[in-house]
């Protein structure tokens, strides 16, 4: 069975103009005989006015509440392009995550999807029809409804393209592909026509909001190939695949940047075995995600300082955490809401010594301040000022050859 997944995301079922054209693209595999298996994402702004919503009616608001609520949005989204292609002449309906089911394991909010049951689907594409599956959404061994991370649509259709052997996913977005760096950040940003799972995973996990990074660990698991394209524009897209079928001359491949990242620095800890583990112990039982971190000791030896990076979001949470802590003391503690995170991302820096030193003079060169440094084998990630992100974006994108 020739299957092709196809993947919409919000801005390209934003208005119902846009919801028309897509009927047309979908309307249009389904002529070239292929059988369509459609997951959408809800229109864009609704999954955030249901967050909004959320935190109005309480601040305490159960989790499992928040996935009944905050999933809602692909119904409208997957009900409006079932009726557009009843519309157009084909069969179609919407499948909700429970209807199929799609089946998740993992906490509210963050589940992920463990399995799905294919034999409706099939016999519903055997009699000609065209499913279209609320992505984002899944059900609990228990039956309740599940989230399964922001951006998670991507995710769905991966996992539906896992299940159903699908030839082809699709991952209909607003922009040509996946660019060098954000396109709607740096105009001089290049569509990269293959990319390796590593490094997009890389760039999604390190800001390039394109795709989202468990869907590309999804990808990478289960050898999907997976195709980023726009529902704007007929052209060619990138092809995000495993790395032995690519050939690339560039050290870098891309930049990612964050703009939502606070410091913390704890001056004067007092140093004994064990004092990371019960600063970050309690910060991770509360499910905030630590980032960099660098630690000193300070001359007397006896205490060290400690800076780590966490989303802007949980500074609060992470500061009353901190205080509340009796396991550890310190002097002093500063909290930083304006830095942002730079990485640079290519498996080329595997293979070729200096990437780091050109990295930093290119900086040093446009007096950008380096505050936190963190590398893996295929990336250099620095924090900076929140205010020098585009000059060090404009400047790296160039020192790396990204620009031509
Ligand atoms: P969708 O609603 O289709 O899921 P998203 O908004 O989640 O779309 O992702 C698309 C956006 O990702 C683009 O509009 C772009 O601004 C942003 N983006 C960030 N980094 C990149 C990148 N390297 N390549 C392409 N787009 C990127
Ligand atoms: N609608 C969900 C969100 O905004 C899922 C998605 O867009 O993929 O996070
Ligand atoms: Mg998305």
């Amino acid at each position: 069975m020739k299957i092709v997944v196809l993947k919409f995301g919000g801005t390209s079922v934003g208005t119902i103009e846009r919801i028309k054209k897509i009927a047309d693209i979908i309307g249009n595999y389904k002529k070239k005989n292929y059988n369509v298996i459609v997951v959408s994402s809800a229109m864009s702004g609704v999954t955030n006015d249901l967050i909004k919503k959320s935190r109005q009616i309480s601040n305490n608001f159960l989790e499992s509440e928040y996935d009944v609520l905050v999933s809602s949005g692909e119904q409208v989204s997957c009900s409006l392009i079932a009726g557009r292609l009843n519309h157009n002449g084909f069969k179609s309906r919407t499948w909700l995550g429970w209807q199929i089911p799609i089946y998740t394991k993992g906490p509210h909010k963050y589940s992920r999807i463990n399995s799905i049951n294919k034999s409706r689907i099939i016999s519903y594409i055997k009699k000609g029809g065209i499913p279209v599956i609320t992505g984002f959404q899944g059900i609990s061994s228990d039956e309740r409804v599940t989230t399964i991370g922001r951006g998670g649509s991507d995710a769905s259709a991966i996992m539906l393209a896992k299940f159903f052997k699908a030839n082809r996913c699709i991952i209909y977005t607003d922009v040509e592909g996946v660019y060098t760096t954000d396109p709607n950040k740096l105009r001089k940003a290049k569509k990269i026509k293959v990319i390796s799972y590593e490094e997009m995973l890389e760039m999604a996990s390190l800001g390039a909001k394109v795709m989202q990074p468990v869907s590309i660990q999804d990808a990478r698991l289960n050898r999907i190939d997976v195709e980023v394209k726009s529902s704007f524009v007929k052209k060619p897209g990138t092809l995000i695949t495993k790395r032995s079928n690519i050939i690339n001359n560039k050290i870098i491949t891309g930049i990612s940047s964050t703009h939502n990242d606070a410091k913390v620095t704890l001056i004067g800890v007092k140093d004994r075995p064990g004092v990371a583990a019960s600063i970050f112990k309690p910060l991770s039982i509360n499910s905030i995600n630590v980032d960099m971190v660098v630690q000193n000791i300070s001359a007397n030896g006896n205490e060290t300082d400690l800076t780590f990076t966490i989303k802007s979001e949980d500074l609060n949470k992470t500061k009353k955490i901190i205080q509340e802590n009796k396991k550890i003391s310190f002097r002093k503690i500063l909290f930083e809401k304006g830095v942002s995170k730079i990485s640079i991302i290519g498996v080329g820096m595997i293979t070729t010594p200096g990437v780091t030193y050109k990295m930093f003079q290119a900086l040093a060169k446009k007096k950008i301040n380096i505050q936190v440094i963190s590398t893996s084998e295929i990336k250099i990630s620095v924090l900076i000022n929140k205010n020098d992100t585009k000059k060090a974006l404009e400047v790296l994108h160039k020192e790396f050859k990204l620009d031509n």
